[in-house]
């Protein structure tokens, strides 16, 4: 038996340990081939039934035909992504409307700029991103629109989406994709690392509206185009065959668990519990996001009196097995990272470690 931490990791992340298990045996044999999944051919039959397998239960996941949307398994992580969609949907002289909540958003505006005009339609950069906009400001004729679902830096999570008429939405889901049931048919482009909330580090999970490969620029690096990507399949070179894989058996725990409206509900208790800690406890700890409608189900942040007893809560949380619950090092204090996998038990132990810290 392998003893296991509470893994409260922001990416890479927990898995389910019965994926683990799974594979594992993958890594020594795989499909009776007397080959390591680490060693097939990725245009070896066995390899594409897991890419298409992959793909089917991805979209069943999210209620979406495969009529309409195509899965691509691309590397670069979301960073990448960053620079494809503008790079694919954005020319010189048009505008993309970002909405700013946070440091991933940033990065994305970042790379638009390369490529044309960046509106900011709506950002939170006023309170130091504590919260979600609602009210945005649009440019007409917008090229897109483009969204963070979940700010796993900040702790902030749309929990409604604007309106966006018909103009294109690509949403940056890396820290929350499949953790909740949404309408994804009201978005263009979804795309997540995997590493946070669907499998290992190594291959980037891109939902492609096939409408819109109309409008894709011309004459790009041949890997950086959506339509090649999309006409070979994620196969014109190798893609990571091992994390395709494993992202192929999370999507099936996933279903086994009962979907995504099991998987929600599951997701929303664990998270209530761990606030209505913080919020009961407030002398103590201190929630970052006070907008009840803006929290994240994924990413818990909160703060203590000092950094010094912040470092103090961190180190007697190891000590019992509770790991990763330091704050990204750009804005400090705690972080709670709470996805899929991470079991309900893990924050039961933290929420009575919290209970004891604060009296003490
Ligand atoms: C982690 C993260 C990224 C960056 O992901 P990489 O796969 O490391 O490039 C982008 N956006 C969000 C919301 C993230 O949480």
């Amino acid at each position: 038996m392998v003893k296991r931490v509470y893994n409260f990791n922001p990416g890479p992340a927990v898995l389910p340990f019965s994926v683990l298990e799974e594979a594992s045996k993958g890594v020594l044999e795989f499909a009776n081939l007397g080959m390591s999944i680490l060693e097939i051919s990725h245009r070896a039959k066995e390899f594409e039934a897991v890419l298409n397998e992959t793909e089917k239960n991805l979209l069943d996941l999210m209620s979406l035909s495969s009529e309409e949307y195509k899965i691509l398994f691309l590397q670069g992580g979301a960073s990448l992504q960053f620079c494809m969609i503008p790079m694919n949907f954005l020319n010189k002289e048009d505008t993309a409307d970002y909405i700013h909540t946070g440091t991933w958003s940033k990065g994305a505006i970042k790379e638009a700029k390369l490529f044309g005009n960046v509106h900011i339609a709506a950002t939170s950069e006023d309170k130091k991103f504590n919260y979600i906009p609602g009210k945005f400001n649009w440019t007409s004729g917008a090229s897109y629109i483009h969204v963070t679902s979940n700010n796993t830096i900040e702790g902030t999570q749309f929990h409604e989406f604007p309106d966006t008429g018909n103009v294109p939405v690509m949403v940056d889901m890396s820290s929350d994709m499949l953790s909740r049931k949404l309408d994804f048919s009201k978005f263009d482009i979804i795309y997540a690392g995997a590493q946070k909330n669907l499998g290992p580090a190594g291959v980037t999970i891109v939902v492609l509206k096939k409408k819109l490969l109309e409008k894709c620029k011309e004459g790009l690096p041949t890997l950086l185009s959506y339509k090649t990507q999309y006409e070979k399949n994620s196969l014109y070179n190798t893609p990571p065959v091992f994390a395709i894989y494993v992202v192929g058996l999370v999507a099936k725990w996933i279903k086994a668990q009962g979907g995504l409206e099991e998987i929600e509900k599951v997701n929303v208790k664990k998270a209530k519990l761990l606030y209505d800690t913080i919020d009961e406890l407030r002398d103590v700890y201190h929630p970052v996001v006070t907008d009840l409608s803006s929290r994240s189900l994924m990413n818990i942040v909160f703060r203590m009196a000092s950094e010094e007893i912040e470092k103090e809560f961190i180190s007697k949380t190891k000590e019992c097995g509770l790991i990763g619950l330091k704050g990204h090092r750009s804005v400090g204090g705690l972080r709670a990272s709470l996805y899929n996998a991470f079991p309900l038990e893990g924050i039961e132990v933290l929420v009575d470690f919290m209970r004891k810290f604060a009296k003490s």
